[in-house]
């Protein structure tokens, strides 16, 4: 089953206004397991219209159109599906009883012109639009040269009540649209896309159900887990069972669900063993205790934080001796055991500065930064390379440096499982 969006409007071909319904509308198809093929952009022009329709019920099983529904004189769709299926176009009395009385319920009298609305190709179905004049319209055609049939739904332009509509009117109508859909993330750290994928193996075969994708943010990879289901009982077995799966097989990369990031796992967790944190950030410019400060309830588990950009600012303010260099590991663990001591926390986590990248380090021999972790028996560093994307270097490294805490707590409970590989 193959659908094509068609998208009608000269603001849009024109370049004024960017076509955000038929990414819309392809997020929610692919929901229903429904692939598009083509996403067609077309002027306010009837001919070409009719020209793209053809096309659309030619090559697709189901064609959704938005735009061109209002009462305007560029408002084609309409005209068009009646060409396009060789009707007429007739009035539907109680989409004119409807248009009438949203005129009535605001006080004014009907325009004329918006009589159009409630003229539909003959043997189509009017979609009632509960939040504007625009109804919608639904129509079957015979797909050209072929035995099958064409689902059509023309939807208005207008975002907020295409949404609704499709909603409420048109996925119901589709294959699969009386399926319950639910949702899950999981998010994990350490890994890479493909080597996520390596460790979930079948899961992520396409055309599973429950479905489970990867996507990557700054270093955190999300599994999205999509559920079909006839009950919310269904849905939210077959999600547990990804759960738990995916729990087995990446172990301790699964830091936390939903909206969860790092900050959040470790806040957590340190609130859990009543511990404490603080930070001193050489080359993140802070973000460790930016994003710590941001998770609610920081306040028990996180002291605070130095931003220490200098060498001046580590010797001054940590008063350490950078003997080795301010990129070494023995500055790393200097910082993190000051930090600590001027906290007068149970961990401190210490970032070392990192050179400008060259970005033809990134390919060949990648710089370094060292991460170090400081509790009551001393400090451990850890190299970091900066080689991958430097564009997401600061977030990558502090993501880094948090891991390392969150590993430790994991241990220290015998939580840390490693991974089961295939
Ligand atoms: P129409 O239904 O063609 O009268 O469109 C009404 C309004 O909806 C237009 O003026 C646009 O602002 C908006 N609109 C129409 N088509 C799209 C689209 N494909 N993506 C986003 N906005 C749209
Ligand atoms: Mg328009």
């Amino acid at each position: 089953m193959h659908a094509e969006i068609v998208a009608i409007g000269s603001e849009l071909t024109s370049g004024q206004k960017l076509d955000t319904n038929s990414q819309w509308l392809s997020l929610q198809l692919a929901d229903l397991g429904i692939a598009v093929r083509y996403h067609t952009t077309v002027a306010d022009d009837l001919a070409a219209n009719v020209e793209v329709l053809r096309a659309a019920v030619t090559r697709a099983d189901v064609v959704l159109i938005t735009g061109g529904l209002g009462p305007t004189l560029d408002d084609l769709t309409r005209d068009a599906l009646a060409e396009l299926a060789g009707v007429p176009l007739v009035c539907d009395e109680a989409s004119l009883a409807f248009v009438e009385t949203f005129f009535q319920h605001r006080g004014r009298e009907m325009p004329e012109r918006n009589r159009v609305q409630a003229m539909f190709p003959e043997g189509s179905e009017p979609l009632p639009n509960p939040v504007g004049t625009a109804p919608g319209i639904w129509m079957t055609l015979p797909s050209p040269g072929s035995e099958r049939t064409c689902l059509i739904a023309a939807l208005p332009g207008v975002p907020s009540e295409m949404y609704r509509m499709f909603r409420e009117q048109v996925r119901p109508r589709l294959p699969g649209g009386k399926l319950l859909i639910r949702r899950a993330r999981i998010n994990c750290f350490g890994l890479g896309e493909s080597g996520v994928e390596e460790l979930l193996g079948e899961l992520t075969a396409r055309g599973r159900d429950p479905e489970i994708g990867i996507t990557a943010h700054e270093a955190t990879i999300t599994m999205r887990i999509v559920a079909h289901g006839v009950s919310e009982e269904e849905c939210r077995q077959k999600i547990a069972e990804a759960r738990t799966e995916i729990g087995r097989k990446l172990g301790h990369y699964v830091f936390g669900e939903e909206d969860d990031e790092l900050e959040t796992a470790l806040i957590r967790m340190l609130t859990a063993e009543g511990q404490t944190l603080a930070t001193a950030e050489s080359g993140t410019g802070g973000l460790m205790a930016q994003w710590l400060t941001a998770v609610e309830g920081f306040e028990k588990a996180y002291l605070g934080g130095v931003v220490v950009p200098t060498d001046a600012a580590r010797e001054g303010i940590l008063q350490i001796d950078e003997t080795d260099g301010a990129v070494s590991a023995t500055t790393a663990a200097a910082m993190a055991v000051a930090c600590r001591e001027r906290f007068g926390s149970d961990y401190a986590l210490a970032v070392t500065q990192y050179p400008a990248i060259n970005p033809e380090h990134v390919m060949g021999n990648a710089p370094f930064a060292y991460l170090a972790l400081a509790d009551q028996q001393g400090a451990e560093a850890q190299q970091i390379s900066l080689g991958g994307n430097p564009a997401i270097l600061r977030s990558r490294t502090a993501k880094a440096a948090l891991n390392l805490l969150r590993l430790r707590l994991l241990q220290s409970c015998g939580e840390a499982q490693a991974p089961t590989r295939r």
